[in-house]
């Protein structure tokens, strides 16, 4: 594509029209998350997205923890997502702020408003809010307290403030239309009593701000221009300018609103990742099977694999799923050239090469990734007992079969051609060890006389073999039945993991850290498990496996 031809989203649309039009001098966007959870591959999404406008524009980007709600926030949240904020690549550099270190200002804007005459304070209960409210079809009924006085509204405005007021006996509404054909215009609370301990302000405060008032103020004080949210809060976007308006900031913010990301048969929302991890499901916010950023990051997925997701979903003004699989595309087109290729056997099954020589170990070379030779090549061990997948053997073969079988010559790879002769089993009927002869002039894996085998199988050296976990993932969610059952409760997948506990896997894997990742051939590609491995004791995730008939949709 060039140039000409790339088209720009519709947010960037808008935000073109601003600069000709001379509304918008320097394009300043902002990821506000509400430190309440771990952030997931939706948030990323908005992170890559208002991030990405910044660096495009040339503009600013804030990070914002959004931390006007105490009941549920935490610092351990706000440690996590920065992390992986800066995992992502998204860089705030000084532009680090809290929503509550507004509190003050929030607070200065609602005597504002009740100066005005454009709120007030109500005794009314958070029920009889609600039935006064109205419906989507029936305007609501003025509050009894609606006519209060700008002087008396202010001494009770003060007196919540100073802690005279029980949580719930009062709060503050703004004043805008009971009848209104939008429910959030009708008379929204603005200001609650709660006195609660809040993980930044401590006790300073037992008035705090109710969202759709803060987040305006919020992005006006930063200069925000751009102020990126997700469709639900359409509704809300005449709120938020209305609270602009009427606070009378010179160069309000713009609401804009874009689709969430949804993927099939994963969990996405805060809430239900809450849930999995708080009933034990899965093993924390970081379980490989979810799709938090955390998760992602510790089953290997890498920024650079997210950031090419997330710009082939696109931005969209309509809510649409993506499917998993468009995620798997991704993080194998970034790893396939990246990653060297290792030979791990999985299920191993003994194999002993009856006319090698005994105690010998030979060093042969192997090529680290035949698509890109800049990653060179290696030695692997090679002795007269290996290891090879249960599942590449069979005693009685199905046509097209052409791994080993006795009588048949297959390719070990990078190394020698073998026939197997005989092999044996337990009283189980479980194969225990299969012979085989190695023909010496098949070096390397050539044939030496033009002959042809169909097969080739890899292997490790059972004496240099280490040994190690390997966890295999499913979805967590039924892929067949939904994520959802009838009643509300997650569908899972009992298969959603599989642990195997005895992998030998090639000597050159010894040292392998943390985060570390490499292509099993035919298995997939796999991470070394930053919790759970150690040096004599590795633990791999597999990230994706290699085969898939997704096909990228044309557009
Ligand atoms: P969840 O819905 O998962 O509980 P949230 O919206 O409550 O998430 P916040 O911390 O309030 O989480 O969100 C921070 C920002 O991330 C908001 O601007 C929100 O619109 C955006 N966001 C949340 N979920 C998604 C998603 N699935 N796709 C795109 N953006 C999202
Ligand atoms: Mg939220």
């Amino acid at each position: 594509m060039d140039n000409e031809t790339v088209s720009r989203n519709f947010i960037e649309q808008i935000i073109d029209k601003d600069i000709s039009e001379g509304h918008c001098r320097e394009v300043h966007t902002r990821f506000p998350p509400e430190p309440n959870g771990y952030l997931h591959i939706g948030h990323a999404k908005s992170i890559l997205l208002n991030y990405g406008l910044a660096q495009k524009y040339n503009g600013k980007f804030n990070l914002r923890f959004d931390d006007t709600n105490p009941t549920k926030e935490r610092s351990e949240f706000v440690e996590a997502i920065e992390e992986d904020i800066r995992w992502l690549g998204a860089d705030w550099e000084d532009r680090l702020f809290f929503a509550s270190d507004y509190f003050g200002q929030m607070y200065e804007a609602a005597v504002k408003l009740i100066r005005k005459g454009k709120a007030y304070v109500s005794d009314l209960t958070a029920e009889e809010i609600k039935a006064y409210r109205g419906t989507l079809t029936e305007p609501g009924k003025d509050d009894p307290y609606r006519e209060r006085g700008i002087e008396e509204n202010l001494a009770l405005f003060e007196d919540m403030k100073n802690g005279v007021v029980e949580d719930g006996a009062k709060v503050l509404r703004a004043k805008i239309d009971m009848a209104s054909s939008n429910i959030n215009m009708r008379d929204p609370v603005i200001y609650r009593v709660a006195h609660m301990h809040h993980h930044r302000t401590g006790d300073a405060w037992c008035i705090y701000p109710m969202y759709d008032f803060a987040h305006p103020i919020e992005d006006a004080i930063e200069g925000i221009t751009h102020s990126i949210c997700t469709l639900e809060f359409e509704d809300h976007r005449p709120l938020y300018d209305w609270v602009v308006r009427e606070l009378e900031y010179e160069m309000p913010p713009q609401q804009i609103e874009f689709a969430k990301l949804y993927l099939t048969n994963v969990v996405t929302g805060k809430r239900y990742i809450k849930r999995l991890v708080e009933e034990g499901i899965v093993d924390g916010w970081d379980d490989p099977r979810l799709v938090s950023i955390a998760a992602l990051r510790r089953r290997g997925f890498t920024p650079e694999s997210l950031k090419m997701f997330v710009d082939l979903c696109g931005v969209a003004k309509a809510n649409s799923s993506v499917d998993y699989a468009m995620l798997e595309y991704c993080i194998r087109e970034d790893l396939k050239l990246k990653k060297p290729r290792r030979m791990a056997v999985l299920d191993p099954v003994k194999v002993i090469i009856d006319n090698y020589p005994e105690g010998k170990t030979e060093y042969l070379d192997a090529v680290n990734n035949p698509e890109n030779a800049m990653l060179g090549s290696r030695k692997v061990p090679f002795t007269r007992e290996l290891y090879i997948e249960r599942e590449d053997f069979m005693e009685e073969p199905p046509k097209k079969y052409f791994r080993m079988f006795p009588g048949n010559e297959v390719r070990l790879m990078n190394a020698y051609f073998v026939k197997c002769s005989r092999f044996e089993k337990d009283a189980g009927g479980k194969v225990t060890e299969i012979h085989c002869t190695y023909d010496p002039a098949s070096r390397g894996g050539n044939s030496p006389d033009g002959r042809k085998v169909k097969g080739t199988i890899h292997w490790v050296s059972a004496e240099h073999a280490v040994r190690a976990k390997v966890r295999l993932y499913q979805n967590i969610v039924d892929e067949e039945k939904g994520v959802y059952n009838e009643d509300g409760s997650l569908n899972l997948n009992p298969d959603s993991l599989t642990v195997l506990d005895n992998c030998v896997l090639e000597e050159s894997l010894a040292g392998a850290r943390a985060y570390d990742s490499f292509q099993f051939v035919r298995q997939g590609f796999f991470c070394v498990d930053v919790k759970d491995s150690a040096p004599d004791h590795l633990v791999f995730n597999r990230i994706v496996s290699l085969k898939s008939s997704f096909k990228l949709p044309v557009s």
